[in-house]
């Protein structure tokens, strides 16, 4: 069976957290989205056109299964606390999960199928989609939580023509939250409350402030030390205790990002940038977000940011504004 091919085959490279789902249009994901573009509560990451989102034909119209892959990232290694999220620290997950799932891939056309791979840069409803595919649970926190790594996966998944079977979930489950129970921890450690009992407002949840281009004061003051991403909602989580570490060597942490790092990213020129935090799975958001944060950070530490020298009108901004709020 090409079903059990395929989980051999994707054994074989380590994965063992993978489903299957038809490949169909998730209209029960129209009136959610719907609801969210209505009160604002889109970010500028999400793709616009819904009825886009929910229509994976738009990728391939002869498309019959989509696989859903986790990739776990959490090493057994004391991650240093620097104001980066765990997830950014190793080899940047785009190419590492794009390298796995191309081979998956090619595996499929050996078998007669097509294949196309996505991570990341997609309109899939790709947390959706693991749920379906039983990948793991969707918890308060919003994120898909599995059984042997917690939350500490990427997603990736792959559209084939090829008809496998399939066991998918009922998505009517999902806002149940049914093994999350009474627990609340994560809305309780979340530093913005994105997620509470009564809403997720992705627009203000630390992770993507760290990501945004233009910040409020009021938002650089939520960032409190945290440099990219924000780890709060899956520390907190007891799905996230005595889970495996990942075998996954491209996502141990480099060096220079597991120990404080944040005068090195600031002083960091265009060539040291590239040759460095650019590799790791926060260097697409580019060198001035980043050094605006570290910037951000060093003040929330009491440093003396004065004496940071720039050339970038950007940055000079973000000086300007931190030392006028000292100030207050
Ligand atoms: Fe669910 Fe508790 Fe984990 Fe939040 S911290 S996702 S409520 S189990």
């Amino acid at each position: 069976m090409k079903k059990d091919e395929i989980i051999r085959f994707c054994n074989s490279l380590g994965l063992d957290t993978l489903g299957f789902i038809k490949c169909r249009e998730f209209t029960e994901l129209k009136d959610f989205f719907y609801e969210r573009k209505e009160k604002g509560l889109e970010n500028e990451f999400e793709e616009k056109d819904v009825l886009k989102r929910i229509n994976p034909f738009n990728y391939m119209e002869e498309g019959k299964t989509i696989i859903s892959i986790a990739f776990p990232y959490l090493h057994d290694v004391n991650y240093f606390d620097n104001g980066f999220s765990v997830y950014t620290r190793g080899t940047d997950y785009h190419r590492v999960v794009k390298s796995y799932l191309s081979k998956v891939c090619e595996f499929i056309e050996g078998i007669g199928g097509k294949a196309l791979a996505f991570v990341d840069s997609n309109f899939l409803p790709e947390r959706h989609i693991a749920y379906l595919a039983g990948i793991g649970f969707i918890g308060k926190n919003n994120l898909i939580i599995t059984k042997k790594y917690g939350s500490y996966v990427f997603l990736g998944e792959i559209i084939t023509d090829l008809e496998i079977e399939t066991n998918e979930r009922n998505y009517k489950e999902i806002q149940n939250f049914k093994e999350c129970g009474n627990c609340e921890l994560c809305y309780k450690a979340c530093p913005s409350k994105a997620i509470n009992p009564y809403k997720k407002n992705s627009n203000i949840c630390v992770s993507y402030l760290t990501q945004k281009k233009d910040l409020d004061d009021k938002h650089m003051k939520l960032l409190k030390g945290r440099v990219f991403g924000c780890d709060s909602c899956q520390n907190s989580c007891p799905y996230n205790e005595k889970i495996e570490f990942s075998k996954i060597e491209e996502f141990y942490p480099h060096d220079f990002m597991n120990k404080e790092n944040s005068i090195q990213l600031i002083n960091a020129s265009t060539k040291e940038f590239k040759d460095s935090f650019f590799k790791t799975s926060c260097g697409w958001r580019g060198k001035n977000v980043l050094k605006r944060n570290a910037l951000i950070k060093i003040n929330n530490d009491k440093g003396d940011i004065s004496i940071v020298k720039t050339d970038s009108p950007y940055l000079k901004d973000y000086v300007d504004r931190l030392l006028n709020s000292n100030k207050i």
